[in-house]
């Protein structure tokens, strides 16, 4: 353990790291302790559905007033953290600015917050990012969705699936848009390919920010209309909502 301290403190000598928010000194980490702390990581009680956190204690498998009045074909949707100032710095970064190493830092944050979580990531037969247009894949070059899929696939060994679920039709930016812009504007906008292969499976449809919903919930109706999956759950990173 000393000697592991001394190597750190030489690579640190040699590369200091600085935080990717704050621009302060961080030894070995690319987000510092005081930023760590500023994050808002999700935790019971939440709506066993939707994974929205409740202000108030609830009894078990608890369902919020959307959940109860709508059919969801998604089972279970559990996101990281709340969409905050820090963490919308954080996603900033590592979608715009480049920073993909973050995706170490993400996973971490998904390991240790795995009970809270309470998902069996090793469980499913398959994850399945949500898409983006080839087009804006060529402009940007990487999917950050598919980015952390693939963390989670590289540790929990479960494989990605990139050639079912397609975006055929360029869209505008969600966040630009209302909530009512945000549906019309995806409809017919996903696609299934290979859909064999779904067959009474388990999947986990990993995106990086949950607004509305309306993007988990256009590509859950057309997975749900054109294939016989199984189960369906849903994970994102961050989660922009108030308490419920
Ligand atoms: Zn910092
Ligand atoms: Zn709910």
């Amino acid at each position: 353990m000393k000697e592991m301290g001394l190597v750190h403190k030489f690579i640190d000598f040699i590369l200091p790291r600085i935080c990717v928010l704050c621009e302060k000194y961080s030894s070995h980490k690319n987000i510092c302790k005081n930023c760590i702390e500023e994050i808002t990581f999700i935790k019971p009680p939440l709506c066993y559905g939707c994974g929205i956190p409740f202000l108030t204690e609830q009894r078990e498998k608890a369902y919020c007033g959307k959940c109860l009045n709508q059919k969801n074909n998604i089972r279970k949707i559990r996101s990281l953290f709340l969409y905050e100032e820090v963490t919308k710095n954080l996603l900033w970064e590592y979608k715009f600015n480049k920073k993909i190493f973050l995706k170490k830092d993400f996973l971490k944050f998904i390991l240790e917050n795995k009970k809270h979580i309470d998902f069996s990531f090793e469980n499913y037969d398959f994850f399945i990012p949500v898409p983006l247009h080839e087009d804006r894949f060529l402009e940007r070059n990487y999917n950050q969705a598919l980015m952390i899929a693939e963390e989670l696939s590289r540790h929990f060994k479960v494989p990605i699936l990139k050639n079912v679920l397609l975006k055929t039709k360029i869209t505008l930016p969600q966040s630009h848009l209302s909530q009512k812009e945000r549906s019309t504007n995806l409809k017919k906008s996903f696609e299934i390919r290979n859909k064999s292969i779904l067959k009474n499976k388990t999947i986990l449809l990993i995106d990086d920010i949950r607004t509305t919903g309306s993007t988990l919930l256009e590509c859950s109706k057309v997975l749900k209309l054109k294939t016989n999956l199984k189960i369906m759950d849903a994970f994102t990173l961050a989660l922009t909502t108030r308490l419920t």
